[in-house]
């Protein structure tokens, strides 16, 4: 295969060993897991024995130190074969870059010897009350002796029911709105906290999302993340740096798209000729390959800029977005291409659609992305 983006030995390495273990080990149980709801641990397990599950975690912490840009390509090879996986392989890294960027080397080791074990972390921002307005949470957490006591609820949490530990913002001064939000670390086994009930989602049903509740929660004032107030700042700062490993994993779904497409294509015979003779299909495969490249290139961008120390939320929010709405589109191009099959639950496309759809929804919907875009542009 060319080298078209320019890869190191290294990250062509890891990107073939993926591809190999993801068809080999996770292809075969994605589509029953998939109707079950149920996350491969087996599968993690490979993953995590792998270090594909400790990618971001640096060395010196047990984990691979991989730059944003190889995290990438490993996830466009896991999100390649099934998103829903690799959502739960990348919530560890939402869980750990808040600590990464804002803990001491207490906390970063705490943080990262749960996920170092083969456990996972999981990043409690979202709360019933509308999650896009973030800034604002109901969960609180007050400062009594050496303790910060939480209390509140958290919803959609990806990893909720599998976490060993929890990123949890909360107010800690509800006055101050958006400059009274700060962030915690809180261990699963801690008493008070609990999960709620398991999301029958439409579609990414592989990965495990749920609520996670903290009722008087108590935990040592060493468990605060960053300075007091900065919450909010941090969470943000957080997702300015995960979305181009979530954009990378979609843009493996979108890739999954074109291959379905290119071979179903080819073999499928009306008129006494494959469709793909039809220019109408040659187009929409066409105009799929497009926008596979453009948000690949965006997301591999994004993943340098990141690399070079640049976190730039309109980079962020224009990879997220473009990456979201191409992938529903292609997807559903993908089922027009197969026809009456692509409707089927017996074919693979249909699945490809109802995973493509959070990618408009989750880490900010496209809606807000487009909010800061326009913000960044005419503030
Ligand atoms: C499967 C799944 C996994 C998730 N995982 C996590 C996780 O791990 N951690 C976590 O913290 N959260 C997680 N979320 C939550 C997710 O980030 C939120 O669902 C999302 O931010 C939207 O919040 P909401 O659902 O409350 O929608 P709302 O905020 O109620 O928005 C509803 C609609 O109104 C629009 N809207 C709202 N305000 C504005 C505005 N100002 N301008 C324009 N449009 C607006 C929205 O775009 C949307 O279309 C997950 C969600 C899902 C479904």
């Amino acid at each position: 295969m060319e080298n078209f983006y320019n890869l190191t030995e290294e990250q062509l390495d890891l990107q073939a060993m993926t591809r190999d273990f993801a068809q080999r080990s996770l292809a075969p149980v994605v589509a029953e897991c998939d109707v079950k709801s149920e996350y491969p641990m087996d599968v993690y397990k490979q993953a995590w024995e792998m270090g594909l599950t400790t990618m971001f975690i640096p060395e010196e912490y047990g984990g691979m130190g991989l730059d944003t840009k190889t995290c990438c390509l490993i996830r466009e090879e896991l999100g390649r074969v099934d998103v829903g996986f690799t959502i739960g392989v990348g919530s560890n890294g939402l869980a750990y870059t808040p600590v990464a960027l804002a803990g001491t080397e207490e906390q970063k080791r705490l943080a990262a010897s749960f996920i170092v074990d083969g456990g996972f972390g999981a990043y409690c921002l979202t709360e019933p009350d509308g999650g896009s307005d973030a800034g604002h949470p109901r969960t609180t957490a007050k400062k009594v002796g050496d303790e910060w006591v939480i209390n509140g609820r958290k919803c959609f949490i990806t990893n909720g029911p599998l976490a060993n530990f929890y990123t949890v913002f909360a107010a800690t001064d509800p006055s101050k709105g958006v400059k009274g939000v700060t962030a915690f670390i809180v261990e699963r086994s801690r008493e008070g906290v609990s999960i709620g009930a398991h999301e029958n989602k439409m579609g990414i049903r592989v990965s495990q999302t749920c609520d996670v509740v903290f009722d008087e929660v108590h935990v040592p004032a060493d468990h605060m993340l960053g300075a007091e107030g900065k919450g909010f700042l941090l969470a943000m700062n957080t997702l300015n740096r995960t979305r181009p490993g979530g954009s990378a994993t979609v843009v493996g779904l979108m890739q999954h798209c074109v291959d379905l497409c290119v071979e179903y294509a080819k073999t499928r015979v009306v008129f006494g000729a494959p469709i793909a003779k039809q220019q109408a299909v040659q187009f929409m495969i066409a105009d799929m390959e497009m926008k596979t490249q453009a948000a690949r290139l965006m997301a591999y961008h994004a993943a340098e800029l990141i690399d070079r120390g640049i976190a730039s939320p309109l980079v962020g929010a224009c990879t997220k977005c473009f990456c979201g709405d191409s992938a529903v589109e292609i997807a559903l191009n993908a089922i027009q291409v197969y026809g009456g099959y692509g409707y089927s639950r017996d074919y693979p496309v249909e699945k490809l659609l109802r995973d493509a759809k959070i990618y408009q929804i989750f880490e900010g919907t496209n809606q807000i992305q487009r909010v800061t875009i326009a913000g960044n542009l005419l503030k």
